[in-house]
């Protein structure tokens, strides 16, 4: 097996959260299309526990809350040491379970009929409904008035734009939740549970509680003792692939197994469809977006089977969420130009990356001179004009070997003209170092694309 790649902690611009370490980090690590090593420095005093790897060219760093774990505090623990350690990381998600809030009455509508192993996303049909309400901190008035003491802030434009290619793949019947769950088609524990153990029983309706034991040796399910006459009636799942829901989340530190509260809740909360307990703690800080696959309906029932298989549908959604949002990578010419660029993986959109630094470096040392910009420009082109000569000559058309050519062209040209050349115009050289930078971050070290590289179909 090849060596895993290893990249410095600057590289990794998303975060991927989770809670629950048997189900929901398991499901994120199998999402990966690759894991990587871990950065060679990291800071001492950060004690969260990550994994390095990537998805569609993203580097991505996983964490998870402690075993036993729960609730939005200790999920805001995870935040400011992930900040610190990766100062680049701009993309955030929280990736887990929760209870889904069934509509009452249901519905025929099959993007509102929400069922266990379902996929909801933090973020609502209409405009100005929060994403995440946190519904145990406010005041609540009689008449049902209540009053919240904080507001979430909405998810990361960019995780927002990617929703809505799968919203319209969703109305094709194009999504690839099936390709994605199949990561997990060797663990055993991760498998669909059956449509017929998603039972829905009416909010008025409570538990009849059975010796846990004693089911086991009966070989019954959980709800055998519950009364059939008060499970709804809904339109029958046809697939066992998820569906996944837009809407409001309520997040609060309760655990919720009272359909009626939970109804009540919804009902107060602009038909919130989903309760978990994290989301409240991290999404001022991340920006991020909540991905929550139904364990369970938030009421007395048990649905122990659920919560692998809920874990892995939002592990999916994530993975092809990231598939809708082209790569980017962190850029620094290592004297104060940072910023984060569009890496779009062919050799041919690598120059349009490369003009775009040449662009911010422009804007970041307020030089906005015509001319500097014509120069970086044509120092580029000089570049990869020598480099296609020579590869042509060479009858070598390896897209790997014609990065390495790239980056040894403007590594020279830089060195050159930086001993040539004094303030200010050794900008325009600055930006061309951020640009070998560029191509060797994406490519590593080895000069090998990583896997799945649209650039090893070249040619
Ligand atoms: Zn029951």
């Amino acid at each position: 097996m090849d060596e895993l790649p290893q990249y410095s902690n600057q590289d990794y611009i998303v975060g991927w959260l989770c809670a629950l370490p048997r189900s929901e980090l398991t499901a994120a690590r199998m999402m990966l299309d690759r894991p990587h090593k871990e950065p060679v420095n990291q800071n001492a005093d950060d004690e969260n526990s990550y994994f390095f790897g990537d998805i569609n060219g993203h580097n991505i760093v996983i964490t998870c809350m402690p075993p036993e774990e729960t609730g939005t505090l200790s999920a805001q623990k995870l935040v400011q040491p992930l900040k610190r350690s990766f100062p680049n990381m701009v993309l955030h998600l929280f990736v887990g379970i929760g209870g889904g809030i069934p509509r009452n009455p249901p519905t025929k509508d099959s993007n509102d009929d929400i069922h266990l192993g379902d996929v909801v996303v933090g973020w609502a049909e209409q405009a100005g409904i929060p994403a995440v309400v946190q519904y145990d901190h406010g005041r609540y008035h009689n008449e049902g008035r209540v009053e919240l003491l904080s507001m979430l802030d909405k998810p990361n434009r960019r995780l927002l734009n990617a929703l809505a290619p799968i919203i319209s793949d969703r109305e094709m019947g194009q999504m690839n939740f099936h390709d994605h769950l199949h990561r997990l088609s060797d663990l055993q524990n991760f498998q669909h549970p059956g449509l017929e153990s998603d039972t829905l029983f009416e909010a008025g309706y409570d538990h009849v509680a059975v010796d846990k034991d004693a089911l086991v040796e009966a070989d019954k399910p959980h709800c055998y003792r519950c009364n059939p006459t008060y499970i709804v009636k809904r339109p029958l799942r046809e697939t066992i692939y998820p569906q996944f829901h837009r809407g409001t989340i309520l997040s609060g530190d309760l655990v919720m197994r009272d359909a009626r509260k939970r109804d009540q809740l919804s009902k107060l909360h602009h038909n919130a469809v989903c309760i978990e307990m994290e989301a409240a703690g991290v999404i001022e800080d991340t920006h991020c977006l909540v991905v929550r696959g139904i364990a369970d309906y938030a009421d007395s029932h048990k649905y122990w089977s659920w919560q692998n298989y809920a874990a892995a549908s939002a592990a999916a959604f994530a993975r092809e969420l990231l598939h809708k949002i082209r790569p980017v990578v962190a850029v620094s010419d290592g004297s104060g130009l940072n910023g984060l660029v569009t890496a779009e993986p062919t050799l041919k959109f690598d120059r349009t990356v490369f003009y775009n630094i040449l662009n911010q470096g422009e804007q970041h040392y307020r030089k906005p001179r015509r001319e500097s910009i014509t120069e970086s420009l044509s120092a580029a082109l000089a570049c990869f004009s020598q480099a296609d000569a020579m590869l042509q000559e060479s009858g070598n058309d390896d897209p790997a070997l014609q990065i390495k050519v790239y980056f040894r062209l403007m590594t020279v040209e830089c060195t050159i003209n930086f001993s040539q050349t004094s303030s200010p115009s050794h900008v325009k050289y600055a930006n061309l170092i951020a640009g070998a930078q560029l191509v060797q971050l994406q490519f590593g070290a080895s000069g090998h694309p990583p896997v799945g590289w649209p650039g090893e179909q070249h040619g």
